[in-house]
């Protein structure tokens, strides 16, 4: 089992020793501990991410992969695009994320389209944010400016937009992009992943807890598996969306 949306920068070292008895592997995300007051608050974020906890995770018997990249609501001034590119070829880095917009103005456009393209060049999966207000609206805004992009359909498959709901799935239904179904409280229930998986095909989504400091559950994903399992949904399903989608699109070898 995987929980592929964590941030474990901003949890206890306790719950590395529960991930470890739980999980073949967890995807820990950049996202917005700070107020990015300069470019280098944003790497020590990125060094913290890559040094210590990769490390704290091992020392745990925990497999943990990361995804760097700056969140829309931990926007630096004087981004160097050939420093953040350096940081995408570390070690332990699989993907590009947590990117995306929050509000839509036009520089958060600019910094995730630029993010987007730069994965694009470097063949790099790419985690989408989409924020807890206006979500509709949001949804929408990233699919017109990812369209700009002219993406490939081989790569639009390496690309996840997080935290869908029951209201933004028809938007995304049609698309070719991978749907992150985040079981956290403010975001979807178990009970919500039920009627998501009773309706729509389990090929593209991504089952994550986003644990991080606003109010989570560790266990959400392995309580949903059993829920799941619980009210009939078939083995199969539950080994994508909890497993198998997240090793097929960041390729994991694991
Ligand atoms: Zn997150």
């Amino acid at each position: 089992m995987i929980d592929s949306h964590i941030h474990s920068d901003s949890r206890p070292y306790e719950d590395f020793e529960i991930m470890a008895a739980i999980f073949d592997c967890v995807i820990t995300h950049a996202h917005d501990p700070l107020k990015m007051r300069s470019f280098d608050v944003l790497l020590d974020h990125f060094d913290r991410i890559l040094e210590v906890e990769i490390e704290k995770a091992k020392k745990n018997g925990l497999k943990m992969y990361a995804c760097i990249g700056i969140h829309p609501r931990a926007i630096p001034k004087n981004i160097d695009y050939d420093v953040l590119k350096s940081y995408f070829k570390k070690e332990g880095v699989i993907g590009v994320g947590e990117i995306g917009l929050e509000k839509c103005t036009k520089n958060e456009i600019e910094i995730f389209l630029n993010q987007v393209s730069i994965a694009k060049e470097m063949n790099l999966p790419v985690v989408i944010h989409t924020p807890r207000t206006n979500k509709e609206y949001v949804t929408r805004e990233i699919l017109e400016n990812l369209e700009t992009l002219s993406l490939s359909l081989e790569f639009k498959k390496k690309i996840v937009i997080e935290h869908v709901t029951k209201e933004t799935i028809p938007i995304l239904w049609d698309t070719d992009y991978n749907l992150g179904l985040t079981v956290q409280p403010q975001k979807l229930s178990s009970k919500d992943v039920f009627e998501i998986v009773s309706n729509y095909c389990e090929k593209r989504f991504l089952l994550n807890s986003d644990s991080s400091s606003a109010p989570s559950d560790i266990f959400s994903v392995p309580k949903t598996a059993s829920k799941l399992k619980a009210k009939g949904i078939s083995n199969s399903i539950i080994k994508a969306i909890s497993h198998e989608n997240t090793v097929r699109m960041f390729n994991l070898k694991i």
